[in-house]
């Protein structure tokens, strides 16, 4: 790794991630070198009149979280004296397989600081959740990357499958037999003595499975965008992905049934809606609301810096959020 300065005259900004080396780095309260290296989460940056940068930063572990207690360190940093910073649309080397994949976008893990970044391979495929410290800095484009269909920023030139997906819908299959059609419908009916079943069906299969089972107690839900899943027993609760948290998040029949204008739900006893983990970042009053494309979704559940891409759960079971 070395110092890079073609970017932005090898300025360090807020929210850099480097490693000062020592030897030439001061401290910047007592200004003797430093003796070991030391990582930081950049949050103030100064130039210095010699050239030198005035910057303080939160410890980081060497797995790029922040320390216990988050301790701040002062160094001054003169030119070289510290690793080029990974940032989005920078070139780096994925340790796993040594390829070398574009940086897309850079998520913070709320719970304990650590940097998380997307990847977009030259195979087209993007992984999220890598962690941004085990990665090495190969190279910066001269201007930084613009917002692409899948979300994440990087040269239109790369060739990417989110991208090409990106304005998909998220649709749910109708179970009817050989069917590869979108279902509309979500049919709950009771056979006799035997508990509530669900199917999600298209308009032929919705009108074959009606006239087969008539004299069943039987209700039929239109089924609303976003959702891809749903209970396969039970009254016929639908599930989607909550567009500004990436977590799973719940339509409940007798909600719909109401047409409330909010009817997304977290669980059963979430009477509002409010999405906390959007209001946080976008600090405005927000309500869940499901992603309606597999772009959507999949930004969104990358940006939760959780497990719910693998693991769908709702924010009330997030195990990133247990306090
Ligand atoms: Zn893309
Ligand atoms: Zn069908
Ligand atoms: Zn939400
Ligand atoms: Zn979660």
């Amino acid at each position: 790794m070395t110092h890079n300065d073609s970017a932005d005259g090898g300025e360090l900004r807020v929210g850099d991630r480097i490693t000062v080396l020592p030897g030439q780095a001061r401290s910047g309260h007592t200004y003797r070198p430093l003796t070991c290296a030391v990582t930081i989460d950049v949050i103030h940056v100064r130039r210095d009149h010699d050239g030198s940068l005035d910057v303080e930063g939160v410890l980081l572990t060497a797995r790029g979280a922040w320390r216990a207690g988050v301790p701040t360190r002062s160094v001054i940093l003169p030119p070289g004296s510290y690793t080029t910073p990974r940032r989005v649309g920078d070139t780096v080397r994925y340790p796993e397989t040594g390829e070398t994949p574009a940086v897309t976008a850079i998520h913070l893990r709320p719970a304990d600081g650590t940097a998380l970044a997307d990847l977009l391979f030259t195979t087209g495929a993007t992984t999220s959740g890598v962690r941004l410290a085990e990665l090495e800095h190969l190279a910066r484009p001269q201007a930084a990357p613009t917002v692409q269909p899948c979300k994440r920023r990087h040269d239109p030139a790369l060739a990417c499958n989110r991208c090409a997906e990106a304005r998909e819908p998220v649709t749910t299959g109708c179970e009817g037999p050989l069917c590869r059609q979108t279902a509309n419908d979500l049919v709950v009916y009771r056979p006799e003595r035997a508990v509530a079943q669900v199917r999600a069906l298209c308009p032929a299969h919705r009108d074959a499975f009606t006239a087969r089972n008539q004299g069943a107690p039987m209700q039929v839900f239109p089924l609303a965008e976003g959702t891809h899943n749903y209970f396969a027993h039970g009254d016929g609760t639908q599930i989607a992905t909550c567009r500004h948290c990436g977590h799973a998040i719940y339509l409940y029949p007798k909600r719909a049934l109401r047409g409330a204008r909010e009817p997304w739900r977290d669980g059963e006893y979430d009477e509002t809606g409010r999405c906390t983990v959007g209001e946080e970042r976008q600090g405005i009053r927000v309500v869940h609301e499901p992603a309606v494309t597999l772009a959507e979704r999949d930004w969104a559940r990358a940006a939760s810096t959780c497990t719910t891409a693998a693991d769908p759960h709702p924010i009330a079971d997030c195990p990133a959020r247990r306090s």
